[in-house]
């Protein structure tokens, strides 16, 4: 009955979804004021995006190894993943998530360094992906930099150091905050063609994610590319066909972000693809980004987040599914902040879950956020009920340097 009910939900929101599809490619003439928020980019792939499924994978328990060393990595960062916005997703869709099945749970601070009159300001997606890579609080608009702009070391470097294998996976572009936090060095978060290049030349061994733009425009690019020796592919079929015979690849599978249209590859089939390249002896550093959950509660656009949210989830049911088959891997499940103040009624209905439910006008908030972990060394992360986002990266280095004497 509940799946009926669920059932019946899903397409009543996918035909009012259908009417009011945002239309890409109009630009961010609604989008809120300057660092409080993700930078918008500005021009957004010019198709009209087709409808994307909503189906929920069905609620699953894996049951991972967990006195092993944590040989591998995979962190997987839902943008704007607030705690109730996950409540709201098992609401509509009347049975729990994945994400809420794994064994061990905790809150965590997200405030960046940033103040404004005396007060911390809220994080943008920079500040808290240098926190979750770096272990240091900075400034938002910075990238893998401390508050006076020196460089610290970022997760993918550390990882690199240990001959670990690394890589990254996201909706948005490539070079935007939350995968470019993971690796590279810049005081400002929107030099976008800077980071991108710095990002080819970290070596990073797979990349997939939007923003060829950055390869078709940018001759700098291309040649770094060549020179670092990266395979560069742009459709689902090329990915389909990768191998750990191309060595390091580099996909962007769309000129600008994926956006939430179901533009192949998913999110998913990224990340299939890339624990296939990556799984090797000395482990590896994986981070995937559910990145438009963000994008679309800063438009307040209800059907289009809990799309991105099944996407996302469907992605953590595979990554636990693959590391219940490959001990040694920890699983991190969190969000860099929460977006849109989503506020919920007392137990709500499906009905109750609409856009009315944003409260902030599409900006971030200081809300804490949850994180849920599985797997090798994953009770530990766990242990203090409020941790900060920069214990995420300290409690990733002290795992990897046991597992990597
Ligand atoms: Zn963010």
């Amino acid at each position: 009955m509940k799946k009926l009910l669920s059932a019946l939900i899903a397409i009543a929101m996918l035909c009012s979804f259908t009417a009011c599809t945002p239309s890409q490619g109009n630009g961010s003439s609604d989008a809120p004021s300057a660092s409080q928020i993700e930078v918008q980019t500005e021009t957004q792939a010019a198709e009209e995006p087709e409808v994307e499924k909503l189906e929920w994978v069905d609620f699953a328990q894996y049951s991972l190894e967990e006195d092993v060393p944590a040989k591998n990595i995979i962190l997987l960062i839902g943008d704007g993943m607030g705690k109730n916005i996950i409540k709201a997703s098992e609401v509509v869709k009347g049975d729990k998530l994945v994400m809420s099945g794994m064994p061990h749970s905790t809150t965590v601070t997200t405030y960046s360094q940033s103040v404004t009159d005396g007060k911390a300001e809220y994080t943008d997606s920079a500040a808290s992906a240098t926190a979750i890579s770096t272990g240091v609080k900075t400034t938002n608009e910075a990238l893998g930099v401390d508050p006076d702009g020196e460089d610290v070391e970022t997760i993918c470097e550390f990882a690199q150091k240990l001959g670990m294998k690394t890589g990254l996976v996201a909706r948005q572009i490539m070079c935007h905050a939350t995968p470019a936090g993971m690796v590279i060095h810049n005081t400002s978060r929107g030099s976008y063609p800077k980071i991108m290049l710095d990002m080819v030349r970290s070596d990073v061994d797979v990349m997939f994610g939007g923003g060829s733009q950055y390869y078709s425009e940018y001759t700098k690019i291309q040649s770094a590319v060549q020179e670092h020796k990266y395979k560069y592919i742009t459709t689902g079929n090329e990915l389909k066909s990768l191998s750990t015979a191309d060595g390091k690849v580099l996909g962007l599978f769309s000129y600008d972000n994926m956006g939430a249209a179901d533009m192949s590859p998913s999110l998913m089939k990224m990340t299939t693809k890339s624990l296939e390249l990556l799984d090797n002896d000395k482990g590896f550093f994986l981070m995937v980004e559910g990145s438009n959950i963000d994008s679309y509660e800063h438009k307040s656009d209800m059907e289009t987040v809990l799309g991105q949210m099944q996407g996302f989830d469907e992605t953590v049911d595979y990554v636990l599914k693959w590391a219940q088959e490959h001990p040694g891997t920890l699983v991190i499940v969190t969000a860099d902040h929460e977006t849109g103040g989503v506020q919920l009624p007392e137990n709500p209905k499906p009905e109750d879950i609409n856009n009315t439910c944003f409260t902030s006008d599409g900006k971030h908030t200081n809300a804490d956020v949850p994180l849920m972990a599985s797997g090798a060394q994953s009770a530990g992360l766990c242990e203090k009920e409020l941790i900060d986002n920069t214990d995420i990266a300290k409690y990733m280095r002290k795992v990897l340097s046991e597992s990597h004497k």
